[in-house]
């Protein structure tokens, strides 16, 4: 007999909370911002990815509101078709223009960027080979290209080079690594894996959602960070709803490798373009980022003052100089029970649990932004010490 619909899921909703692996979406009363309001509680918020603090700047949302009235709302068709706009030429340009590189293509988010540029470059009898914490978006992507997939350990290129060594010599081999790992935050050993790389003639892929806007003096990410060139990372991804603040998605290459992705991307050639005025607020945005270096030195001010205070009170942080700020505690009850404490002191932080991260590695991912304070993260800091004080931190 067929499985009862109502059932199957019924069971499996049961088995997440069961888990303390049950999702919520936490209702966001403002725009971003440290100060937010969140199911109608006031609270100061330390997990946005909004690294520069541009999503609500008022430039941004000028350059938005103008291009609406010049360009209308919605994109209209796909870019083949007659969606592809001036404003969208535009930001590719300047995108070009940012990573050095000779084109850029512009795409409606990172998850589909990814998908784009993972299966239009490998398939049946090719080879993926990926970082084991990499984003749920290029595991996917790897996976539905066909290719053998395999992952490496953790950022290491003796581990990558071992399975490259394992890889059909006849097949391409494609080697795909976040930039800044998302959960984590620390930094792609790119030097070395891009040589690692090279030496086999596999091709690198990075994808720098999280480093772009913050590492490198103009913002160009962990390429520009390492002084890397096209040779060494031949496609690299970019997204715009984090340190840019909007929405969207980049690949930046070769001419060649974008013509081809024009020709045979899929999730770049059936889906309508992204609204004009959106790229009108990302092209501006895109100035701020590389031209206000000031929001860079205070984030890693920040960040410095973070983690000098948390390593005082003996937090398990882990090794990031990025804006990315975990706190591992292991047990995903625990991690939910300090998430909830810190939104009884008015601070809101989210607890990460499993499958985003590795089991038994629930952590609170704090997250630091140019638009906080100083004071504010001292009163991140004076919470910690608060839920760290209390009895038997254990399951609530
Ligand atoms: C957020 C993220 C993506 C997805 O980008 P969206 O534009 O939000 O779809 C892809 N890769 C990484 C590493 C990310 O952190």
């Amino acid at each position: 007999m067929a499985a009862d619909l109502q059932a199957r899921i019924a069971d499996r909703l049961n088995e997440r909370r069961a888990n303390s692996l049950y999702r919520q979406r936490p209702l966001l009363g403002t725009a971003q911002g440290p100060e937010v309001i969140v199911d109608g509680q006031p609270l100061l918020a330390f997990c946005n990815n909004d690294y520069l603090g541009l999503a609500n700047h008022p430039d941004v949302i000028a350059a938005w509101r103008s291009g609406a009235e010049r360009w209308g709302v919605g994109g209209g068709a796909s870019h083949l078709v007659i969606g592809h706009s001036a404003p969208h030429h535009a930001l590719e340009e300047a995108l070009a223009d940012l990573t050095r590189r000779p084109r850029a293509l512009l795409f409606s988010t990172g998850y589909m960027a990814n998908l784009a540029a993972v299966t239009a470059l490998v398939g049946q009898g090719d080879s993926v080979l990926e970082d084991r914490l990499n984003h749920a978006s290029l595991l996917d992507a790897g996976l539905l290209s066909g290719a053998r997939f395999s992952r490496y350990l953790h950022n290491d290129p003796a581990s990558l080079a071992s399975r490259l060594e394992k890889a059909p010599p006849d097949g391409a081999s494609l080697v795909v690594t976040d930039g800044v790992f998302s959960m984590d935050g620390d930094v792609a050993e790119l030097p070395a894996l891009a040589q690692v790389t090279k030496a086999r003639n596999a091709w690198l892929m990075v994808d720098d959602a999280h480093g772009f806007g913050v590492l490198g003096p103009q913002g160009g990410g962990v390429v520009e960070h390492f002084g890397l060139g096209l040779d060494d990372v031949p496609v690299l991804v970019g997204t715009l709803g984090k340190a840019f603040g909007t929405a969207g998605a980049f690949v930046a290459g070769s001419e060649a490798l974008i013509d081809y992705l024009v020709q045979f991307a899929r999730p770049y050639i059936y889906t309508t373009s992204q609204p004009p005025a959106l790229a009108c607020a990302t092209l501006k945005s895109v100035e701020l980022a590389r031209h206000e270096g000031w929001r860079r030195e205070h984030l890693a001010a920040l960040v410095r003052q973070f983690r000098t205070g948390a390593e005082a009170l003996g937090l398990g942080l882990m090794p990031s100089d990025t804006p990315i700020q975990p706190i591992v505690i292991g047990d995903s009850g625990r991690a939910m029970a300090w998430s909830r404490r810190l939104r009884g002191q008015g601070l809101l932080v989210t607890a990460i649990r499993p499958p985003t991260v590795p089991a038994g590695s629930a952590r609170l991912r704090v997250t630091l932004s140019a638009a906080h304070t100083e004071a504010q993260v001292a009163r991140l800091l004076d919470g910690l010490a608060a839920c760290q004080a209390l009895p038997e931190l254990g399951n609530e």
